[in-house]
């Protein structure tokens, strides 16, 4: 069955469902793990969800319907998704409710044997390539009263018009690519995602073109690698339709630039490897684009950076990062490290901290290397003791904090341009919105102003935020 036609479909069972659930006032809940991809994805699932006549609601205990929306990129996502599923197995008894499961984790054989020996009251198991057929699994195990278990292996479609709930109406994320083909050796997303495709030009600009008819203001651009965005189509000769001069990542900033009504646009995750100079020029030259560029970096040791299958030294990140620092006025940088990759030794972890002190972060994401199953990283014999992994973690931690506590300072006294989002969730007197930079600025406004990016001048810097007042 082409795409087209699969989608018509599953439209078809949302019709079903919601006919059988007419005037019956059912809730669901959503759990998600993982990424921003992750989130899109339950958005998706959101939106089907509503449209076969369900409510969303905070509470388990209300729910009829339960769906995980799991990761697998890290260990302690599978003891959450297992102590979640304990909690409901009394909900189940009590009261029939509908447990529906999807995402990454459900592409690991190892995982889905659990679930069937140890947790057989779960009704629907759904991965990533089937996450569209959540409509036609949830009618056929409501109205059969069977199991349903819907995960295959390929190397993934993408599928267009599945309705979204999303869940701001201020900042969208928007999918431009699936999967991954570079193998990282210590990630599992290449396995569960499948290879690289990107969507069509034509879908994402009429995507964002809606999203700013509907009044959003801020774009994310998601991938796992965004800026090799349609490179595998041209190196395969896959046909693709040039739309509106998009054809490649950095001709898909400039298009989405033009676009009235969108304020900013920001992208997750780029790969160093693939920073390209038009991507930068694109960056510079696009003024809504952010200046704020995340550039994973994982391991400042060149050693380690192979055993990785990263494709670039601790020479060429740095070299990239003065580049970009000389082209892109007001860049700042944020980044992802992992800590205790196997055969790291403390020597190598320097020169980690070697490039954090030399690139002065905005932001950085750290991780303690975990041993995912089906990756090379974990049949690797020299794996780093866990007392070790936790004394560099710290280590890294306690630099990254002081760095950030010394560029918040910078900050005083500024005029920072900041996208309202809404009351502060800890002082619902103040504003909460973000800089340029990503920064969270607090302050006392008229809520007129969510949703509008004013001028703020900042006052005092804490950790985690900065405070702001109107300028
Ligand atoms: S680029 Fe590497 S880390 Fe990122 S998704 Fe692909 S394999 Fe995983």
């Amino acid at each position: 069955m082409n795409k087209e036609k699969e989608i018509e479909e599953q439209k078809s069972y949302i019709n079903k469902v919601k006919e059988m659930n007419k005037g019956k006032d059912l809730k669901y809940t959503i759990l998600t793990m993982g990424c921003q991809l992750n989130e899109n994805d339950s958005e998706k699932i959101c939106g089907m969800a509503e449209e076969m006549g369900y409510t969303k609601t905070q509470n388990q205990k209300d729910a009829d319907l339960a769906i995980f929306n799991t990761c697998c990129v890290r260990e302690n996502a599978e003891d959450k998704l297992f102590g979640k599923l304990g909690e409901l197995k009394k909900l189940k008894e009590q009261k029939g409710i509908i447990i529906a499961i999807g995402g990454c984790m459900m592409q690991e054989k190892h995982i889905i044997d659990k679930i069937k020996e140890s947790y057989p009251f779960v009704d629907i198991v759904f991965g990533t390539h089937t996450l569209h057929k959540f409509p036609e699994d949830l009618y056929k195990s409501i109205q059969e009263k069977r199991k349903i278990e819907d995960v295959i292996d390929i190397d993934g479609e993408i599928y267009e018009g599945l309705p979204i709930k999303r869940d701001s109406n201020i900042k969208a994320s928007v999918t431009i690519m699936n999967g991954c083909n570079n193998f990282c050796s210590y990630c599992i997303v290449p396995y569960v995602r499948g290879r690289e495709r990107s969507r069509n030009p034509r879908d994402i600009i009429n995507e964002v073109r809606e999203l700013a008819k509907q009044g959003y203001k801020e774009i994310t651009l998601l991938g796992q690698n965004v800026n090799s965005y349609l490179r595998v189509e041209k190196e395969k000769n896959i046909e693709f339709e040039e739309y509106e001069g998009v054809n490649s990542f950095a001709t898909l900033l400039t298009a989405i630039n033009k676009i009235d009504g969108i304020e900013r646009i920001r992208f997750v995750s780029p790969h160093p490897k693939d920073f390209t100079d038009d991507v930068i020029d694109a960056i510079a030259k696009c003024e809504k684009v952010c200046k704020l560029v995340h550039l994973p970096l994982q391991s400042g040791n060149t050693k380690v950076l192979k055993e990785m299958n990263r494709k670039y030294t601790k020479e060429q990140y740095l070299n990239l990062v003065e580049k970009m620092k000389n082209r892109i006025p007001n860049l700042t940088l944020s980044t992802d490290i992992i800590v205790g990759f196997p055969g790291e030794t403390d020597e190598e972890f320097e020169d980690t901290l070697d490039v954090v002190r030399k690139v002065k972060f905005e932001q950085v994401y750290m991780f303690i290397y975990s041993r995912r199953v089906g990756t090379p990283g974990d049949k690797m014999e020299n794996q780093v003791p866990d007392d070790i992994k936790h004394v560099r973690f710290d280590k890294l931690k306690s630099l990254v904090e002081s760095q950030i506590e010394e560029n918040n300072k910078k900050y005083i006294g500024t005029i920072q341009k900041v996208l309202v989002e809404g009351e502060s969730k800890n002082n619902k007197e103040m504003l909460t919105g973000r800089t340029d930079s990503n920064k969270v600025v607090i302050f006392e406004g008229n809520k007129d102003l969510i949703n509008k990016i004013i001028n703020l001048e900042i006052v005092s810097e804490h950790m985690w935020y900065l405070k702001g007042k109107e300028f």
